[in-house]
């Protein structure tokens, strides 16, 4: 790549933050670090920011700013803390921001980053879920460029190069089927959290790997694939994949299929972002399909992981019920985390919150807030009833 660039990395001390900083480590010349985020991680955030020289680090835990700001006294690195300083450091705006806050919460801090009109990666699909059209046409309007980061979505958009969508026939997501994939639903009831969070091919983190195991990150997937990619509903489908090797597909009209593969690591897709429209090296193993072997697919079973019919209905439904479902999940997978709901409640418990009410379609950034702040609060209360 040419030239110096700007670069924000919004969730640094998370998976998604740490592979992207494991690019940029091996390119310091290309890119000037802006803003440095983090939830409560305060040491890491600060020796990440002392590495990176960057120009601001931001705790949302407003708790440890005083911890963050010892480490940094004497650098010239400018410190924050809380929500709003999220926000305010990703209005800073850089050529670049990779949005990996996991949840809701990097909503309103990526927002304001689209707002800047730079480039977005976007890793956290749960802000494009729950924003839908509220963030696109946000895109539209501050001339922003959205490139996603998530596996698949960014194998779509690479399919899609060069291409009219007008002769998509249909846009297939390839699913790992986690690490439940051929338990049965009696296993399935008594699965633990730490059976859950250990993902047979991508190492993530601990909420995406439920959402994984539960097939819930293919559902907030495809409602993601929807809105970046607006070819139909009925035109989008999910395909298991256990190698985790072809990482989405595009058919066309005239019976081609545009596939792309690699390895299963964060730093593909995130590299693919970072240097678009070119290309950048990355330390990731070369593609040995020879090694192996086999490439395997199979149909969804959604008796056993509702999520992704739970997901479409969703999608069909749009306004608000996308905002409902991924908060609700949010709410359930904290708490399955915390022992306090069984597995297979984790699904049942976001159908019991999208049948319980019926919220208005949200116009702008605060509407989404609160239709994502009111489903938690309807979700806590039925477990409470529980
Ligand atoms: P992670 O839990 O490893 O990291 C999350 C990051 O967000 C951390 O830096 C954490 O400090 C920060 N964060 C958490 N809660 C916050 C809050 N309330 N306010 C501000 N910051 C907060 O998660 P991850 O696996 O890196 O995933 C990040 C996002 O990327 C998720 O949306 C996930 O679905 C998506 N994604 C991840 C992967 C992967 O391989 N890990 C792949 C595709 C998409
Ligand atoms: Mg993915």
């Amino acid at each position: 790549m040419t030239g110096l660039r700007s670069l924000s990395v919004l969730g640094a001390t998370g998976s998604v933050g740490a592979s992207t900083l494991d690019l940029v480590r091996r390119e310091p010349e290309a890119w000037r670090l802006v803003a440095l985020t983090a939830h409560s991680n305060a040491t890491e955030l600060a020796r990440l920011a002392l590495e990176f020289s960057a120009e601001i680090a931001v705790v949302a835990d407003e708790a440890r700013l005083p911890e963050l700001r010892e480490a940094l006294a004497g650098t010239g690195i400018a410190t924050a803390g809380g929500p709003a300083a999220l926000v305010e450091a990703a209005a800073r705006g850089a050529d670049v921001t990779v949005a990996a806050i996991v949840g809701c919460a990097g909503l309103a801090p990526t927002m304001a980053a689209i707002e800047q009109g730079g480039v977005i990666a976007l890793a956290n699909k749960e802000a494009l879920v729950s924003a839908g059209e509220v963030m696109t046409a946000a895109v539209a309007r501050h001339g922003a460029t959205l490139l996603p980061v998530d596996s698949e979505h960014n194998a779509i958009f690479q399919c899609l190069q060069g291409n009219n969508t007008a002769h998509v026939r249909w846009i297939t997501l390839t699913a790992s089927g986690g690490p439940f994939r051929d338990w049965s639903w009696e296993q399935l009831s008594a699965a633990t959290p730490a059976q859950a969070i250990k993902h047979p091919n991508w190492d993530m983190g601990a909420k995406i790997s439920v959402d994984s195991a539960t097939m819930f990150n293919k559902g907030l997937e495809l409602i993601e694939a929807h809105h970046l990619f607006p070819v139909g509903l009925d035109r989008l489908r999910i395909i298991v994949h256990p190698q985790s090797i072809v990482h989405s597909m595009v058919e066309y009209r005239d019976g081609s299929t545009l596939a792309q593969l690699g390895p299963s690591d964060m730093r593909v897709p995130i590299a693919s972002a970072l240097a678009y429209p070119e290309r950048m090296d990355t330390p990731c193993a070369p593609l040995d399909l020879a090694a192996i072997g086999e490439l395997t697919f199979r149909t969804p079973d959604e008796d056993r992981f509702p999520a992704t019919r739970l997901a479409r209905e969703a999608a069909q439904a749009g306004g608000a019920i996308p905002a409902v479902l991924n908060a609700a999940n949010e709410v359930a997978v904290a708490a399955f985390l915390a022992g306090q709901i069984s597995f297979t409640r984790i699904a049942a418990q976001v159908e019991d919150v999208l049948n319980a009410y019926m919220p208005v379609a949200p116009a702008c950034l605060s509407d989404v807030l609160a239709v994502d702040g009111e489903a938690r609060e309807r979700a806590r209360q039925l477990m409470e009833a529980a």
